[in-house]
């Protein structure tokens, strides 16, 4: 058996290696490090994936969720609503750019942002929300785009773990997660569901004046060179990056496929099991399953992590600390509102692997191990 990772990235570059081996080659002859074509390639190519008018390459997901915010002109001071059960990119961009991350409570079957949770927390000062479309589910999007639309605010969509991912209105109408808000963000970090050799991110939208201000922004607040109009930043997907994504974009939907077969085993394995909730699927959203989260109930969640260590098998808790409970606002004086449903899933999350290469000697080899632990 070969060995199991959270990510196998080896054996899925190894599949498309020659094609990536000389794209990498062709940019490294071309010199056009900064730039190049491929980066303009790759964003047309998204673009038309998405289904979206403008796609803006940039350094990471964590830039392009801080562009997107720089880009709506928020004031010292004003919220940002965000779930705390996420990674902490989405709050630590709201708390840099000196926001104040307002957290929400997510749905403990779906992980993601609860409109009810939502609606509350909503001020005169609230700017923005920024719904995460946690382990490649999609957020209840046309809720939340309800509200926001009542309220006349910003909706930033954090696709880090999603692209691919689609959403079912109610009428019928399907769209790709990140491209329902007003800005979609997403990261390129090497094990997410698109991922580069390094790092990358892009930015979406379908609106022409904010993708006029975040390519801007994105580009030392340039309105042509040397000319700066606005405080912006250096954010830029290197041309090697680019070539890459270009290749690995044409098997976007197929590693999405491969993600999705893993889960259906896991689920089958799984069912029956008093002990373990396998990952809720909700009807309007396309799962892509960047990560595969079970929740715990009634087994000891570190006792199993480290029998599955010592036997081959990663696994993960993502994440241990959510954003209402981090040290970083531990100085502010911040007294957060108690978030039961947030701290409930924190204690019970662990995530399998699951990624393009899995096979079924490896997943049974994993499930057979779980089960084997929680009838000790
Ligand atoms: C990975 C991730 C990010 C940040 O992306 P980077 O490219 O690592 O900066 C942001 N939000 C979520 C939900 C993520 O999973």
């Amino acid at each position: 058996m070969r060995p199991i990772q959270m990510v196998d990235t080896k054996t899925q570059y190894h599949k498309i290696k020659a094609e990536v081996d000389k794209a990498v080659l062709d940019v490294l002859e071309s010199t056009a490090f900064i730039n190049g074509k491929p980066v303009h390639e790759f964003a047309s190519a998204l673009s038309a994936y998405l289904g979206i008018k403008h796609t803006i390459p940039c350094a990471n997901g964590t830039d392009a969720l801080q562009i997107a915010l720089m880009a709506i002109g928020c004031e010292p001071g004003d919220e940002v609503i965000t779930p705390s059960f996420t990674y902490i990119a989405t709050t630590e961009v709201i708390a840099l750019l000196r926001l104040k991350p307002v957290f929400v409570e997510v749905d403990p079957q779906t992980f993601c942002m609860d409109p009810v949770s939502l609606e509350k927390a909503i001020t005169p000062k609230t700017k923005a929300i920024v719904p995460v479309h946690l382990y490649g589910q999609s957020a209840p999007m046309e809720a939340i785009m309800a509200i926001a639309n009542n309220h006349n605010i910003y909706v930033i969509e954090d696709n880090a773990q999603a692209i691919g991912s689609e959403y079912t209105f109610s009428n019928g109408t399907v769209q790709k997660t990140g491209t329902i808000g007003h800005i979609g963000a997403t990261s390129f970090y090497p094990s997410k569901n698109l991922g580069a050799f390094g790092d990358g991110g892009a930015i979406f939208t379908n609106d022409d004046d904010l993708a006029a201000r975040m390519k801007m922004i994105a580009n030392h607040g340039q309105s042509r060179q040397y000319y700066h109009d606005v405080v912006g930043c250096n954010s830029r997907l290197d041309t090697v990056q680019a070539a890459i994504l270009n290749i690995k974009l044409k098997h976007l939907d197929e590693y999405a496929a491969a993600r999705r077969a893993a889960a259906d085993y896991y689920d089958k394995a799984f069912a029956g099991e008093q002990k373990i909730t396998t990952p809720f699927r909700a009807s309007y959203s396309k799962h892509v399953f960047h990560q595969y989260t079970i929740l715990l109930e009634g087994v000891d969640r570190e006792g199993l992590k480290k029998s599955l260590a010592e036997q081959g098998i990663p696994a993960m808790i993502y994440y241990p600390v959510p954003g209402h409970r981090q040290k970083m606002f531990s100085h502010t004086g911040e007294a957060f509102p108690d978030m039961p449903v947030t701290d409930w899933l924190t204690e019970r999350v662990i995530s399998l692997p699951v990624h393009t290469e899995l096979d079924e000697e490896q997943l049974a080899f994993i499930t057979g191990k779980i089960k084997a632990f929680i009838h000790s």
